[in-house]
């Protein structure tokens, strides 16, 4: 018999959970404590889906990159110094899982994911009238120099290995997969199974599949407080008066460990800010998304635009803009794109997003230890777009007791509880 289940947080997890929980007969309601539709991380981003990216944030000599970059204010990241005792425990972390050995282990299972994620997205494309843009060509990552493009060979090779396929191109022959654009670059590699698409049409298109589920809303609601009775959920305290149901899903992004204060949880977090402008008609408009290698910038065609997007900004819970960054962004793309200039830029307002960091780079899916009808959903960080609808199947799997369909027991949310 289907189950009353509560989702906490109308962002791409919560509403791709609130999907394959509905269709598995569940009767779901979300609650978002802003409007439908509003321009939240998962509206804003760059909208790619990435098998490419099986290596997590947290790999080896990230920490030295990071740790040389924190003196650049235009750098793709920044660790804004401040005292916090949660950052500092944070930064420990994930100094500590940044080892060949996580990346090995991590690797299969965020390709799983990453595959089966994308043929959820081309079930969800075939649905009648729900075309989310949804564009099969692949991702080109274009390096500057020699070194980066030796590099991204190798990680081609790691790519390869893991059954993901993967090309090494020279100039000329990327040119010739993406004529559209003109590009100033060493060489590249080509992921022929990334794929891009339209976040704010995904998120429209899901919010319109789960009215026909018959999936409540409540927006504009925020928890603010839970009620527990032994080791249950008893209540959910809102901004709009108590919410009870049988099972209780935290998928807050970077704000799940605010939403889950007084719970006991112990879910390290970290928000990475990250920033995107859309050039509404570009001078030239490239047919595969891209990502600036040595720059960390993705750049994606949407609806005849071009989003251009990056940085991970560790600055804390707050949405303040930092026009650094935004500059770091704008100089960077006739780097790669001459034809592009800083100009094209004026007057557009930069968005930002804030990722929902863990500091091993791995999600937090699962049920919580101590409290029998809490599950928990969050912690994607550059990947929540991607993970976001094979994370809502198999966060449907777990509320209807049934085993997952992909192990994940390495993203045990409680991985940090004592
Ligand atoms: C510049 C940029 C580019 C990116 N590009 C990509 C990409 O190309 N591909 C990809 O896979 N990922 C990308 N990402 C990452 C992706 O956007 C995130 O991982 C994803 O949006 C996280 O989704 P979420 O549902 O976990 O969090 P969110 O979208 O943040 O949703 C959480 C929701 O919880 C709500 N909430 C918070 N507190 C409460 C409360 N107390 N009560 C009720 N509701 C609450 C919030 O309002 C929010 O709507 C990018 C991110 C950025 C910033």
């Amino acid at each position: 018999m289907g189950k009353q289940i509560l989702i906490i947080g109308g962002g791409v997890i919560g509403l791709s959970t609130a999907y394959y929980a509905a269709r598995k007969g569940h009767s779901v309601a979300v609650i978002e404590r802003n409007a439908a539709q509003r321009d939240g991380c998962s509206f804003g981003n760059a909208g790619m889906v990435v098998p490419s990216h099986f290596v997590p944030l947290a790999a080896p000599g990230m920490v030295a990159l990071g740790l040389k970059w924190m003196w650049n204010p235009r750098s793709p990241f920044y660790v804004k110094p401040r005292l916090s005792r949660e950052l500092l425990a944070w930064g420990l972390k994930f100094w500590r899982a940044s080892t060949p050995d996580h990346v090995r282990r991590a690797a299969p299972l965020l390709r799983d994911l990453s595959l089966a994620s994308r043929a959820c997205f081309e079930e969800l494309a075939a649905l009648p009238d729900n075309d989310f843009g949804l564009v099969k060509k692949g991702l080109l990552m274009l390096c500057k120099t020699e070194r980066a493009w030796e590099e991204e060979a190798r990680t081609a090779a790691k790519a390869r290995e893991l059954g993901i396929p993967a090309e090494v191109l020279d100039a000329r022959k990327t040119a010739a997969l993406d004529p559209n654009v003109r590009m100033n670059i060493a060489g590249s590699v080509y992921f022929p199974q990334d794929c891009h698409l339209s976040p704010h049409r995904f998120m429209v298109c899901l919010q319109r599949q789960l009215e026909l589920l018959d999936v409540r809303f409540h927006w504009n609601t925020e928890v603010t407080a839970w009620r527990v009775s032994g080791n249950r959920i008893a209540a959910v305290e809102t901004t709009q008066g108590d919410l009870t149901a049988d099972e209780h899903v935290l998928c807050g992004g970077a704000w799940s460990p605010v939403i889950a204060r007084g719970l006991r949880l112990n879910l390290p977090m970290q928000a990475g800010k990250g920033y995107s402008l859309t050039l509404p008609r570009p001078r030239q408009l490239p047919q595969i998304c891209a990502i600036f290698s040595e720059a960390r910038v993705a750049v994606t065609p949407m609806d005849g635009s071009l989003r251009i997007g990056g940085t991970m900004e560790i600055a804390g819970l707050n949405d303040a803009i930092n026009p650094a960054r935004i500059h770091g962004i704008i100089q960077s793309v006739p780097k790669y794109y001459p034809d592009f200039k800083p100009e094209d830029f004026d007057g557009l307002q930069p968005w930002r997003g804030l990722r929902p960091c863990s500091p091993d780079g791995l999600p937090y899916l699962g049920r919580a230890r101590n409290w029998s009808n809490l599950a928990i959903a969050t912690g994607h960080a550059m990947m929540g777009l991607s993970l976001g609808p094979v994370t809502g199947r198999l966060m449907a799997e777990i509320l209807s007791d049934e085993k997952p369909s992909i192990d994940i027991r390495m993203l045990d949310p409680e991985r940090y509880s004592s």
